[in-house]
Parts: C-alpha cells; sequence; structure tokens
C-alpha cells in the first residue's frame, strides 16, 4: 500500500473528504534527505511527506479517539466520525477504490457536517466567546454559544464550547452562592442587586431561574 496507493493521485485526492492520520512504530524502511521549499530535512519512505517521528508519535493523538487498542496486526485501516464514532475498520490491505467506498459510506453517516468556511466561523465565534467571557462579557458569550444545543455530532469544537458553557454556568453559581448569603444575612437590598445581575448577565442559562427564585422569595419577605 504505502508504494502503490498512498502515493497515488486518487488516494491525495480523498485527503480533502477525510483526515488522515498514519502511525507506525519502527523505522526500518528508512527515510531519504529531500529539499522541500528549499529547506533540507529527512522525509519517510513509506509516508512520504512526513518525517519518521511524526508516524511513530501520533499513538497519543490515535489514543485520544481510542482507536490505538484492538490493532493487532499491520496494516489495520480505522475510519472515524468527527463524534469518535467508529464506522469501520479493516486489517489488511486496501485499494483505493475500496477505501474511496467505506470514506464515501462514512460520509453518509456523518451527514452534512461543516463546510472549511463554516468550520472557521464556528472556531472564530468560539474564540470571541471565550474573549467576552474573560473580559466580564458574559451575556456576550452566552449569546456566541446559542448553537451548541443544537450541535448533533460531539466534535472536538462542540466538546470546547461545552467546555466554556460549563466555566460560565460555574461562575454564575459562585455568584448566586455569594447573593444568597447575602440574602441570609438579611442584606435584601445588596441580595436583590446581585440577583438581578446574574438574571440578566446570564438570560437563557439556568442560573436564570435560580437567580429570578430567589428574587421572587425576597419580594415575597417584603411584602
Ligand atoms: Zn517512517
Amino acid at each position: 500500500m504505502t508504494g502503490s496507493v498512498y502515493p497515488s493521485k486518487d488516494f491525495v485526492d480523498l485527503q480533502t473528504k477525510m483526515v488522515g492520520i498514519a502511525q507506525h512504530s519502527g523505522r526500518d524502511h528508512g527515510d531519504e534527505e529531500v529539499t522541500v521549499n528549499g529547506e533540507k530535512k529527512r522525509l519517510c519512505n513509506d509516508f512520504f511527506t512526513i518525517t519518521c517521528d511524526v508516524h511513530e508519535n501520533m499513538g497519543g493523538q490515535l489514543a485520544k479517539y481510542g482507536i490505538g487498542q484492538g490493532v493487532k496486526a499491520v496494516p489495520t485501516h480505522v475510519i472515524i466520525l468527527p463524534d469518535k464514532t467508529e464506522v469501520f475498520r479493516y486489517v489488511g490491505a486496501m485499494g483505493v477504490k475500496q477505501i474511496k467506498d467505506h470514506i464515501e459510506e462514512a460520509q453518509k453517516r456523518l451527514g452534512k457536517g461543516m463546510s472549511h468556511a463554516e468550520w472557521v466561523k464556528a472556531r472564530d465565534g468560539l474564540d470571541k466567546a471565550q474573549k467576552d467571557f474573560e473580559a466580564g462579557s458574559t451575556h456576550a458569550a452566552i449569546d456566541g454559544l446559542k448553537w451548541v444545543d443544537g450541535a448533533k455530532n460531539q466534535t472536538p469544537l462542540v466538546e470546547r464550547a461545552k467546555k466554556l458553557l460549563d466555566e460560565i454556568d460555574a461562575k454564575g453559581a459562585e455568584q448566586l452562592t455569594t447573593a444568597k448569603t447575602l440574602a441570609d444575612a438579611g442584606n435584601a437590598d445588596e441580595a436583590s442587586k446581585a440577583l438581578n445581575a446574574i438574571a440578566k448577565d446570564y438570560a437563557g442559562r439556568p442560573v436564570e431561574k435560580d437567580a429570578r427564585k430567589i428574587l421572587s422569595s425576597l419580594k415575597t419577605t417584603k411584602n
């Protein structure tokens, strides 16, 4: 496969539909010095465009996707979706046509997916939400993360967005505890000020409801 499939134009063209990751322990196949853009480097004789260090050290990346386990023979081909669903595993050599068919099958299961432009937009939006949150613009950050609830696939981008939402919710919970302490101490004015701020900043998040609940109980107590 390393001689005929991987360097073929058809296989290279397939890389627009997938991210190909090669992992191989050992470097007995050797490498060769080549000049790329005027720069001399040693590239792998088996995987051509990478150094042997790259394919030897790729195990950690694969472990993240749960692919490393159960590989007993070389070559093993695994196709997974961005949400880590394994759709295909084959031990042995394959032709480009066979690989292409399986990639197309995986694409069907993946659904429409995201175009590169959509992905860049989502990533930039996520970066902005992170910055907004760090700058204290909690409401803007939550606004920028509204799409997460409708996300169907558990992609790394969605995971990052969910982690950020968790951080936002944790901060809201912390502020709620402070406001509760004020209320319990009988400091109703300060408590209601803090609770109103939470309800406004965290609109749409669960903590907004909690804040409003305490606010209405404060009012009841006053009357
Ligand atoms: Zn190599």
